[in-house]
């Protein structure tokens, strides 16, 4: 019998893992997906990619996706599925009760890093229009908001100041706090073809030895908590041996004088003395940076997730701008985004104090331009600045917040303290997820809508470098799963908005009718390959590097910003001695939701471990494979000892993906007070040997 096998089809998506923006085709026959093929116009990554990337996709038919609406029955403890008719109808009278009965503000919102930059506009849409709060957030409050804060004090745009091709141009590529080859896997792959075929120098400053700095020029350990002082120490050094840029100084920056006068107490003696770095080395970062043409400075979670993460951030820009390293190719300051679009969830307004395009909630005019945007009177919307993640789960868990709405986040696994996030959701009146499995969040869930994965839908998605790119439904969704612009765009309609958008691109067009960032901004030029960076004028010109002629703030003139140096809120003690690290590792991804379904990715890192240093393991007769047990304050851990030379002395290191329940149970409540991100990286812990059960 002759039969036609259905023909291949290739749809150009982009990568639902990290912030490098990687794009490739996917070649399916109906919904078995054939082979990622990167291909050469794939304006990031070309026809590199990284595991994850390449094989990470056995979530998408994974036997536990979510296929239908549940909602918990109260009476026996579970969930029975549902409609979604009744599902949505639920959800909306729920929510407008609440809201009612105790205000906009007892609801909060947070949009998915995961889901596309339509969706956030809606999810904001929502929070702001229909509800009338600004309580709305998305995991950046868990990793780069702190990063964001620096910029905004000191250049303006809470962004990458150039793209990866500046990276990869620099003359001096320096990376403080970031696992690169592990964490922005592609991006690492440029600056090493840079550093080995060009001559690129690499200046890696980390307390954990990975693989950037074993390769690096130079490679400074700090002891952790405190890399505000060795930049501040090398701000000054770059006055003292001449390499400040004084022209650029007078020209185009404000608070020079004052911040000089801050930098008195951060000698190299001092510095020396608090990070643990040798003075020496200092002076040989600092003529290393000091000389070269063009810097730029990559930074991460090693920076931004501590008690003063946006006072550490704003002290690496600082270096960059007293040495004129803004404005000009292959300069500039690149937090490195980790999610997909954790950039564009920000962009697109879900924060407790911006709409879409950073246009401040506090403005009367902005409020003004929105509501007539949004055909309503600018009365009903909040100037009030509204919850952030952090602040949303402690009201919850003090009974204040009565509803949340999470929407692909994996909140009680990810936030720092799970035992209270735990405790919030028990206590909350009415908890929403949306997402495309039942994770930890969702089980606590009320009602549970299932939302797409980036390939059963369309939409845009914003990478670390600001990019702008299009991803295309590669199969439809599976069962009765639905878009989440269009759960998002039914569940207004049923709020009594009936918006009536048909396809994702009518929302980015209403987008760019109303946020300056983005006026030039529509699926047309978007189309296949084509991509854009934001800020994007009307007529389509994007701005892939920042800052040439001005500075975003409201003279044009960037501000060097004075710090004190802080300690950290936790340190370690005669009875918690060890200081406990955490982080990602290249084969796996956050909580595991997609990376730990089917064989393909989960068996190349199952197993969970501490990485114990060498002296650590000699002084407690420690050997790599011993059974042991980790405790901090909160909470504990057993896992697998492995020694290594990664770390050092006194410092634990455990990868964030593994573990029932994770390392959320041992990090504690202590936050960075000016953007309330949680200082995951500052737990005092000790370490027991146990018996081999
Ligand atoms: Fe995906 Fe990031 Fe890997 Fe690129 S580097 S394939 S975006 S996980």
């Amino acid at each position: 019998m002759h039969w036609r096998q259905p023909e291949i089809k290739r749809t150009k998506t982009v990568c639902t893992y990290c912030g490098v923006g990687c794009s490739f085709e996917m070649w399916t026959r109906d919904r078995h997906l054939l082979k990622v093929q990167p291909v050469v116009e794939a304006p990031v990554n070309g026809i590199s990619t990284c595991i994850k990337g390449k094989f990470a996709w056995d979530f998408i038919n994974d036997k536990e996706r979510l296929t239908t609406p549940l909602i918990r029955d109260r009476e026996h403890n579970c969930f029975r599925e549902a409609s979604w008719d009744e599902a949505l109808s639920l959800v909306a009278r729920r929510l407008l009760e609440i809201r009612d009965a105790h205000g906009p503000d007892s609801i909060g919102f947070i949009g998915s890093s995961k889901a596309s930059n339509e969706e956030a506009y809606l999810t904001q849409k929502i929070a702001r229009l229909i509800i009338g709060t600004n309580s709305v957030d998305n995991s950046s409050r868990y990793c780069q908001n702190p990063a964001t804060m620096g910029l905004f004090r000191t250049v303006g745009y809470g962004g990458d100041a150039g793209t990866i091709a500046d990276i990869e141009s620099a003359d001096l590529v320096v990376i403080v706090g970031s696992n690169t080859a592990e964490n922005h896997p592609v991006i690492a792959s440029k600056i090493k073809a840079a550093h080995k075929l060009r001559g690129q120098k690499l200046l890696v400053v980390d307390p954990r030895r990975h693989e950037m700095a074993e390769r690096a020029d130079i490679y400074l350990r700090p002891k952790a908590s405190t890399d505000l002082i060795w930049a501040s120490a090398l701000s000054r050094y770059m006055f003292e041996h001449g390499y400040a840029d004084l022209d650029f100084l007078a020209k185009r920056v404000n608070k020079v004088e004052e911040y000089r006068r801050s930098l008195e107490p951060f000698t190299l003696e001092f510095a020396e003395r608090m990070t643990n770095i040798p003075r020496g080395q200092l002076a040989a970062a600092g003529e290393m940076i000091g000389q070269a043409k063009s810097v730029c400075l990559l930074w991460a979670m090693g920076i931004t997730q501590h008690s003063h993460g946006a006072d550490t951030s704003t002290a690496l820009s600082n270096l960059l701008i007293v040495t004129g390293n803004y404005g000009r190719p292959g300069t500039g300051g690149y937090p490195m985004r980790g999610h997909n679009n954790v950039q564009g969830a920000s962009d697109f307004g879900c924060l407790k104090n911006v709409f879409p395009g950073y246009e401040k909630v506090t403005d009367e005019k902005v409020r003004e331009k929105w509501a007539k945007a949004w055909g309503i009177d600018a009365s009903r919307l909040s100037g009030k600045i509204g919850q952030d993640n952090f602040m949303m789960v402690e009201e919850a868990a003090q009974k204040r917040l009565k509803a949340m709405y999470v929407i692909g986040e994996e909140t009680a696994f990810s936030d720092a303290d799970s035992e209270n996030v735990h405790k919030a959701f028990r206590e909350i009146d009415f908890l929403v997820v949306q997402d495309i499995f039942m994770s930890r969040t969702a089980e606590f869930a009320d009602v549970v809508l299932p939302g797409c994965p980036s390939v059963e839908k369309e939409g845009t998605f914003v990478n670390t470098e600001r990019r702008i790119q299009r991803f295309y439904e590669v199969m439809p969704p599976l069962g009765n799963c639905r878009p989440d612009w269009r759960i998002l765009t039914d569940l207004a309609a049923r709020m009594g908005h009936p918006w009536g958008y048909t396809h994702p691109s009518q929302i980015m067009d209403e987008v760019a009718g109303i946020a300056q960032m983005f006026a030039g901004v529509n699926y047309e030029r978007l189309e296949g390959w084509k991509s854009l960076v934001w800020p994007v004028k009307p007529d389509g010109t994007d701005t892939p590097l920042l800052y040439t002629d001005r500075f975003h703030t409201d003279d044009g003139k960037a501000v060097l910003y004075a710090l004190e140096w802080k300690a950290p809120d936790e340190d370690a003690d005669n009875e918690y001695d060890l200081m406990l690290d955490n982080g990602r590792m290249l084969e796996q991804f956050q909580s595991t939701n997609q990376t730990g379904r089917g064989p393909r990715i989960w068996h190349e890192a199952p197993n969970w471990f501490v990485e114990v240093s060498p002296e650590l393991a000699a002084e407690r007769g420690i050997e790599s494979g011993a059974w042991v047990r980790i405790s901090s304050r909160r909470g504990s851990a057993e896992l697998t000892a492995l020694v290594t030379d990664r770390v050092r002395g006194k410092t634990l290191f455990v990868p964030i993906h593994q573990g029932k329940p994770g390392v959320n149970e041992m990090t504690g409540e202590h936050h960075d007070p000016d953007v309330n991100t949680p200082a995951y990286k500052e737990v005092a812990a000790k370490l027991e040997v146990l018996p081999r059960a």
